[in-house]
């Protein structure tokens, strides 16, 4: 283990020194094994005098990581403590660093220094759908990023078509990028020890399919689509479409059947139904 690392006892140790009790709010689990977070940078591929974006450095386990790979790190984290602490914590661990903190919540960010082209992250499990939809929707030059997040999350985010798990989250994300999982970490390496297992996501930005105007309508459409996920399509559409009939137009005008249902389509078929 690099002695600049933080392993259980530093992680103990500084929860002690800021008299920390990890809450389940802030999804606060904290990775105490160098070899986990030194996967994560690895599998990012993140390469000497990049500027990443990591959200969420909490006591900043992987901030270590990201700046020992030669990275320039932009940290949001929402947690006064925490954002105080973390430039303390790596200054005495690794001096001088390429470090910017935001103390802010992740929801709210909407401009970043430093254009960074890579996000990084263990992200809080209560809100990591929202934070990495937000994330590549406000900064059009995240080229690519790789996340830990729940596991089930994670398989629900990369997942395709006819998948038991294909939901809203994997066609949004779909606009944005190619997602794929990229390995399971055990809850073992994290204190708090949380209830489930993580995963490791990778994305990589493509051109998005439509404007952002049809954005909007197809992730309505979308949402609309799963909240009724056995419904047909002319059934579930119709508060967003009018009634029935106008969804059964609209879903023919873009070449679907009335009947099929939202688990069988493409991002490409939800955005010609915004276009029809
Ligand atoms: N990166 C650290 C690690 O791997 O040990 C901590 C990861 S922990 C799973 C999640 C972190 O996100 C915590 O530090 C928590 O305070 C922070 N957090 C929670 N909600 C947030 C939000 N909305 N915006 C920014 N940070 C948030």
């Amino acid at each position: 283990m690099s002695s600049r690392a933080l392993g259980p006892a530093e992680i103990r140790d500084l929860a002690g020194l800021l008299d920390l009790q990890p809450t389940k709010k802030l999804g606060q689990n904290f990775v105490i094994d160098p070899n986990t977070v030194r996967r994560i940078v690895t599998a990012a591929g993140v390469a000497p005098g990049e500027t990443v974006v990591e959200i969420g450095p909490g006591l900043g386990s992987l901030t270590i990581a990201l700046l020992e790979a030669g990275a320039s790190v932009v940290a949001v984290e929402i947690d006064d403590r925490l954002a105080r602490q973390l430039p303390v914590t790596l200054r005495e661990r690794l001096g001088e660093v390429e470090l910017t903190v935001i103390g802010q919540d992740a929801l709210t960010v909407t401009e970043l220094p430093g254009d960074p082209a890579v996000l990084v992250a263990n992200l809080p499990y209560n809100v990591s759908v929202p934070v990495l939809l937000h994330f590549l929707e406000h900064f059009p030059g995240l080229d690519r990023g790789l996340v830990m997040v729940q596991a089930e999350v994670g398989e629900r985010v990369a997942a395709g078509p006819g998948s038991k798990v294909y939901g809203a989250p994997s066609v949004k994300a779909a606009w944005y990028g190619d997602f794929s999982t990229a390995g399971k970490v055990s809850r073992q390496v994290f204190w708090p020890v949380p209830n489930v297992d993580s995963i490791l996501v990778r994305f990589d930005r493509h051109d998005p399919p439509g404007t952002e105007d049809e954005r909007r309508m197809t992730f309505a459409l979308v949402d609309a689509a799963f909240q009724q996920r056995r419904k047909m399509l002319r059934q579930s559409l119709a508060p967003v479409l009018g009634d029935s009939a106008a969804a059964s137009a609209r879903l023919e005008a873009a070449g679907l059947a009335p009947t099929a249902r939202g688990e069988e389509l493409t991002v490409a078929d939800f955005l010609a139904i915004a276009r029809s």
